[in-house]
């Protein structure tokens, strides 16, 4: 990550510091045991959850989840950047920076990044200045129309776009921004004349941060009816609207803290939502749901509420986007604003107490499906239930914890007058149909399932204690690498830290857990690092809680194979593709024998992860 400056320097000066000495002149720092404590500088909080680590030159706070060492805190708290971060511990420690050269192509490509962050920039303030003149009181008024008062207006930096042809073109041409980049970031076009013509004319502007809270392009609204309503930037080198999320960067933290997320469509709903204070609402950027959308999500929660337009396309696009959350292994729960009415309406008029109880009542994706199945069918007739019934075992064959699966079972049961053992039945005959066993057919009756495997929360649970273990004992890596590797951490985080650490230690780098932090970019991946490292030590039996977390990262990873080699000869099936389907049908059976294999070893042992 750093660039310019040798790795091996960074990693010296690393240890030549004491990160005490330096959180201190930010913190109150307080010894307890090992370790220091204080109250989180990144969160606020009345007991202290703050922990620095003088032994291990990290900290990480039990509150927040924010981590790091020396060079991650100076950015984050102080607003060093990385070299400066660098520059600032080496001048503490009194040694000089060596220079390393970066290979020209990416010296180029990294300036100029960094150049188009800063044009943007340069085009927010210019539309913000706008706004404030008097060229924009007539988009003044139409905000202040809707209600949005100054505070809210800055906290998402709003604009105006004057009505003329080239104003912003040439004011970035006075800042020596050339044309060729004005065009490449999508701010204007050039006209038959020759002359460049601002993509943006007359209307409010919304600029849409990354979670890194840097302008990545524009959204921009008419004052009155006219057409296009919206106009987003284009694709260019910074922005891609089906992987950003609107708001996303000042709605972050209220994410964690409510562990929810409320997603809505349009800019104007999403600004309204944080002005009455429901800070964890975040907007699509008028386009349909993405799974890079929901995996951008999940660096932050993993329960979505769908606060969509009630109109019909917006209940399809709700539906078709719901799926592909839920694939992901989102939570999703659907939100009906009552009466047809927008989000922006109905915050006007029933404030966050209304707006917060309907986001606590949002039925769950089976419960709204079932409601939309019933309007369509009729449910007093057989038929009608049959077709509500097999429209929704898709969904429930997905609903992972068998609680809640059973949960839905018992009220599809009862709005149907159903029994629930009809509904079970009909779900194995799903289940035969398209594969690999997922319910234990007793499993209504209650009795002990058939071991099926590892529970999800073992399997995490075995992710960190083999990463753990691993960065004390990278003598076990060829082995881990063996079984699966990368493969084997189905968390994205933690199969990011098991890939980079295995990466720089095959290429012969003898890098401590400590120092696999500057390596990493992702703030949430350094946060699962850093609370890794703090964990508890690796306990004196490890061999055998070691053998158990292979087994059991095995054994999931192999189910997952299985259900997607299934899904691949049934597409066989289909097409008709006998040779080929049995092809697969073959290799299935050689897994799905491994597996049982690797279960019953894993049953005969008894999992300590259990
Ligand atoms: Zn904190």
């Amino acid at each position: 990550m750093p660039g310019q400056i040798p790795q091996d320097f960074i990693d010296d000066l690393r240890s030549r510091v004491d990160i005490v000495d330096v959180i201190k002149d930010y913190v109150p720092l307080k010894k307890q045991g090992q370790n220091y404590k204080g109250l989180c500088p990144f969160h606020s909080e009345k007991t202290p959850s703050f922990v620095v680590s003088p032994h291990k030159q990290i900290y990480h706070c039990f509150g927040c989840g924010k981590g790091g060492n020396v060079f991650t805190f100076l950015m984050d708290k102080g607003g060093f950047t990385f070299v400066d971060a660098v520059a600032h511990v080496a001048k503490l420690c009194g040694v000089a920076v060596p220079q390393e050269e970066l290979t020209p192509e990416k010296a180029k490509q990294k300036s100029l990044r960094e150049k188009y962050f800063h044009i943007n920039k340069l085009a927010v303030v210019f539309f913000q200045e706008r706004l404030d003149s008097r060229q924009g009181k007539a988009a003044g008024l139409y905000l202040a129309k809707r209600g949005l008062g100054k505070e809210i207006i800055a906290k998402f930096a709003l604009g105006y776009a004057p009505n003329a042809w080239d104003e912003l073109g040439r004011y970035l041409l006075s800042k020596e921004i050339t044309e060729e980049e004005i065009i490449t970031l999508g701010l204007a076009t050039k006209g038959q004349s020759g002359k460049l013509i601002d993509r943006f004319r007359n209307r409010v502007i919304f600029p849409i941060f990354d979670d890194r809270n840097r302008v990545i392009g524009f959204g921009g609204r008419v004052l009155d009816d006219s057409q296009p309503k919206y106009l987003n930037s284009p694709e260019t080198p910074l922005f891609n609207k089906g992987r950003q999320l609107y708001g996303l960067n000042l709605a972050k933290a209220a994410i964690r803290d409510e562990e929810k997320a409320i997603l809505m469509e349009g800019y104007m709903d999403v600004i309204a939502a944080h002005q009455h204070g429901i800070g964890q609402a975040v907007g699509t950027l008028g386009t349909a749901l993405t799974a890079e959308h929901g995996k951008l999500l999940m660096r932050y929660t993993y329960n979505v509420v769908l606060c969509f337009d009630a109109d019909a396309a917006g209940q399809e696009a709700s539906l078709r986007g719901m799926d592909i959350l839920r694939q992901l292994g989102l939570r999703v729960a659907v939100m009906t604003i009552p009466d047809g009415k927008d989000p922006d309406e109905f915050l006007r008029r029933n404030g966050q107490e209304g707006f917060s109880q309907l986001v606590k009542q949002a039925p769950s994706l089976v419960e709204y499906k079932l409601a939309k199945q019933m309007e369509k069918y009729n449910k007093n007739t057989v038929a009608g239930k049959v077709q509500i019934l097999q429209a929704l075992i898709p969904d429930l064959y997905q609903v992972q914890s068998p609680v809640e699966r059973h949960g839905f079972i018992e009220l599809i049961a009862q709005r149907l007058s159903l029994s629930e053992t009809v509904i079970y039945a009909e779900m194995r005959k799903f289940q035969t149909k398209t594969g690999p066993t997922r319910f234990s057919k007793h499993e209504h009756e209650e009795t002990a399932p058939v071991p099926s495997g590892p529970s999800l929360n073992a399997a995490v649970k075995g992710q960190r204690f083999l990463l753990k273990l691993l960065l004390e004992k990278p003598e076990m890596l060829p082995e881990v690498e063996e079984a699966g590797g990368k493969e084997l951490f189905t968390d994205q985080f933690y199969q990011e830290i098991y890939q980079i650490y295995y990466l720089l230690r095959r290429s012969g780098h003898n890098i401590k857990a400590e120092d696999l932090i500057t390596h990493i970019e992702k703030e949430e991946t350094r946060q699962k690092l850093t609370e890794i490292i703090l964990d508890d030590e690796v306990p004196a039996d490890w061999a055998r809680i070691y053998k158990d977390c292979l087994l059991t990262l095995q054994i999931d990873w192999l189910k997952q194979k299985i259900a997607e080699k299934n899904a691949l000869m049934i597409e066989y099936e289909k097409s008709g593709n006998v040779t080929k389907s049995l092809e697969i049908l073959a290799e299935l059976q050689k897994m799905i024998q491994k597996r049982q294999s690797l279960v019953s070893t894993l049953v005969k042992v008894g999992n300590s992860l259990e």
